[in-house]
């Protein structure tokens, strides 16, 4: 079989006649389309069970929570406002209702961090592992495209990356699912008694393990007439800058000792042997942004948001300036659906 990138590229080139009114389709992070003086923009993303997510430690709020709120990250990767959204769901007829149910919590909660309306969608029944889709529709009045970094372009990340990879690895040595919800954290004492093995630091444990189980993506409105290309992290920083290069036809240099990497995941990585810069390079599902511009941003527009230089768009080629000043070679590594191997 060919991977999932290898497959984006085969759908893409066999479908490949649009009415003018398309402006971009396949190969960002949204389908766009004129209308009228505005652009409409439509996502969707599934989410299987043991392949997105495991009921092992995970409760069925925190991935209705994380089914919402990940296509609102790409919604909000072109510059965009949700509004709308579409839920497809396929369950075993085993399955308790109390799954159902909390899983509505946090698709409802997602909902209304986001301010969106459910305004449809689709049920069947599954014979084997549960699907979860949802389908988002927004708008932006100036869309902003993965196609249109230049050389000679800065490039910039908001927060920090691998903490939400950073989460999954500490969830896969916990092993079971934790109460934790957006404003709520019901733990038990053996809870905290688990978790104090990964850091005493506690507060950094409980972001990481948030990052993961309840990202929160953020706009970056106030600066969008300066960006020339946006994309989110879905997949893992290297991955994704890939991504955004090969849209643009141009090649980038990061610089190792900008990657931004939170002192929660300096902490936990620390005590639990985990590496720090390679979740920070790799990890996925973090929903951070990475932009290019050929302005310097004025960071006092986006205050409540942090953004990192962390490195140049090039001609051609992938690049990265490790900590002793030497330059090599960048393999995009991240998550790669039906891949074989990573890498
Ligand atoms: P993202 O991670 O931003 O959600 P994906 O990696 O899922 O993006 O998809 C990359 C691009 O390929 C998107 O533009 C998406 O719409 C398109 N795409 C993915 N799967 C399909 C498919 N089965 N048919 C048509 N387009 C697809
Ligand atoms: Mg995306």
């Amino acid at each position: 079989m060919k991977d999932e990138i290898e497959i984006i590229d085969t759908i893409r080139k066999r479908f490949n006649t649009y009415p003018p009114s398309v402006v971009s389709q396949i190969g960002d992070d949204t389908a766009v389309v004129r209308h009228d003086n505005r652009y409409l923009l439509y996502t969707t993303d599934f989410m299987v069970e043991d392949v997105h997510f495991n009921l092992a430690f995970e409760t069925p709020y925190q991935i209705g929570f994380r089914l919402v709120s990940s296509n609102v990250s790409d919604i909000f990767a072109m510059g965009g406002e949700p509004e709308f959204m579409l839920l497809n769901i396929a369950l075993r007829k085993d399955l308790d209702f109390s799954f159902l149910d909390e899983l509505m919590d946090g698709i409802e909660e997602c909902l209304k961090r986001y301010k969106l309306s459910l305004i449809g969608g689709d049920i069947s029944e599954s014979k084997n592992n549960i699907f979860l889709g949802a389908t988002l529709i927004g708008y932006s009045i100036n869309p902003i495209l993965r196609n249109g970094a230049m050389a000679g372009d800065r490039i910039y990340v908001t927060g920090t990356t691998g903490d939400s990879g950073a989460g999954l690895e500490l969830l896969k040595r916990i092993k079971k699912p934790l109460n934790i919800r957006l404003n709520e954290i019901n733990l038990t004492t053996e809870d905290y008694e688990m978790l104090k093995r990964f850091s005493a630091d506690m507060d950094s444990v409980l972001y990481l393990l948030k990052r993961h189980l309840l990202p929160e993506p953020r706009p970056l409105h106030n600066i969008l007439k300066d960006i020339n290309s946006m994309m989110d992290i879905s997949d893992g920083l290297s991955i994704d800058l890939w991504k955004l290069c090969k849209e643009s036809g141009v090649g980038a240099l990061i610089y190792e000792d900008k990657i931004p990497v939170s002192d929660a995941l300096k902490e936990v990585s620390s005590a639990t042997g985990l590496d720090a810069l390679s979740l920070a390079l790799t990890g996925g599902e973090d929903f951070e942004l990475i932009f290019t511009t050929s302005k310097q941003i004025d960071t006092s527009l986006i205050s409540e948001i942090k953004i990192t230089e962390i490195g140049i768009i090039i001609e051609k080629d992938f690049y990265i300036e490790k900590m002793d000043g030497k330059k090599k070679s960048l393999t995009p590594q991240g998550y790669v659906h039906l891949r074989k191997h990573d890498g």
